[in-house]
């Protein structure tokens, strides 16, 4: 990975301006700053000076964070930001202090299924103050801060990377802190994403933790399990493998649909509806079939699939999520899904990745309940 003094817009595999290869290494080739790192202008007093400030205001932001979670997807549409949400819901209803963080500056889609469309963020003396979804729920995106909604953000690198930064060191998360934040990133790899890990890395270097040297806690990857999708994504996969960004899991999302037989409709074969007498027959000769739940495949699975390709990379596989209409529900009334619906097909396998997910990331009070347990403490 790049040396994480890196210029923002520098190359992957940069050394670093204070190298001696600096604006020499095979790295440099094409790089934006290769003339003012070879002349030694990135290594001056004032440079440094400046570098460590900026280095000592991200680490001051995120003092407070426990985990910093980044949620990656290979292509658009596979269901990133509602399985950023949901998980950030989730973990909100558990009790713990979440932060969602919209970085999907393109697209951001996050205040919508957060529940908090249309309101603006606030800067007080502390910073600019995220929008909450619940108590327990800050949320901050890049729709708070335009004017309209639905405008659309046609931005170039430096201005995104240079609002990614002052999202992660001047929202203000609250006293207390956060037992999580939650960051939807932008599809694919790009430069934001290299930012983001970068940005990371200057804020949090005390995370240092066995091989992990990144800032980032990790990452949750979601994929559809159609090679389209796959391609990409394993191509993110490399990028936390070169980053030191451990992959905390995958996640297959939309693999399969399924509905309870009494919410499907019937169709004849001219196309007219024979949902009621279906229903009415059902109910009288095999009643129980109607609370049974019905599920089919929509994406054809490519090779082993996503579990397979976790096994590949050696990184855990977080299990399936169906096309479920509640979870498409919940994230359009921005709502909780597992708290509202439950009982819904989708409910369990992602109550199951964020047991995963506190099980890898465990917040000092869980680490002490667990203590307290092992110790047969039971005062
Ligand atoms: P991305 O962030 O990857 O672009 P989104 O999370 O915006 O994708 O998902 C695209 C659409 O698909 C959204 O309307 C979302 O609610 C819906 N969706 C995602 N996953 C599921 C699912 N498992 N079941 C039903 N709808 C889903």
């Amino acid at each position: 990975m790049s040396s994480s003094s890196a210029p923002e817009n520098a190359n992957v595999g940069c050394v670093g301006p204070a190298s001696q290869e600096a604006g020499k290494s095979s790295a440099c080739a094409g790089c934006p700053n290769q003339t003012t790192c070879a002349s030694g202008a990135f290594n001056s007093p004032e440079a440094i000076a400046k570098k460590q400030h900026e280095a000592s205001v991200l680490q001051n932001a995120l003092s407070d964070v426990s985990h910093v979670v980044l949620v990656l997807s290979g292509k658009g549409g596979v269901g990133k930001s509602t399985v950023s949400t949901q998980i950030a819901q989730s973990l909100s209803s558990r009790g713990y202090s979440v932060g969602l963080l919209d970085v999907d500056i393109c697209g951001p889609s996050i205040p919508r299924m957060a529940g908090v469309i249309g309101q603006t963020v606030h800067q007080s003396a502390q910073g600019w103050q995220p929008v909450y979804a619940n108590p327990n729920l800050a949320v901050m995106s890049i729709s708070f801060l335009l004017e309209e909604g639905d405008a659309a953000v046609v931005w170039r690198g430096p201005r995104k990377n240079g609002l990614i930064k002052q999202f992660l060191t001047e929202t203000d998360w609250g006293d207390d802190g956060l037992d999580y934040l939650i960051v939807d990133t932008p599809p694919g790899t790009s430069d934001e994403h290299i930012s983001i890990v970068q940005y990371l890395n200057d804020a949090r270097p005390m995370m240092v933790n066995g091989s992990n040297n990144s800032g980032a806690s990790g990452a949750i990857v979601v994929t559809t399990p159609e090679e389209m999708s796959m391609a990409d994504v394993r191509k993110e996969l490399n990028f936390c493998k070169k980053t030191d960004v451990p992959v905390l899991g995958i996640v297959e999302n939309m693999s399969g649909l399924q509905v309870k037989v009494s919410d499907l409709q019937f169709r004849r074969d001219d196309a007219s509806d024979c949902t009621d007498d279906v229903i009415a027959l059902l109910r009288e000769k095999c009643p129980e079939v109607l609370s049974m739940t019905a599920s089919t495949d929509v994406f054809a699975t490519s090779g082993l699939g996503p579990k397979g390709m976790a096994e590949r990379f050696k990184c855990p596989y977080l299990g399936k999520l169906p096309l479920d209409k509640n979870l498409l529900k919940a994230c359009e009334e921005g709502s909780s899904f597992v708290e509202n619906y439950p009982e819904s097909p989708a409910a369990s396998p992602l109550n199951k990745i964020v047991d995963s997910l506190i099980l890898a990331l465990p917040v000092e009070d869980d680490i002490d309940d667990v203590a307290m347990e092992g110790s047969g403490d039971d005062t």
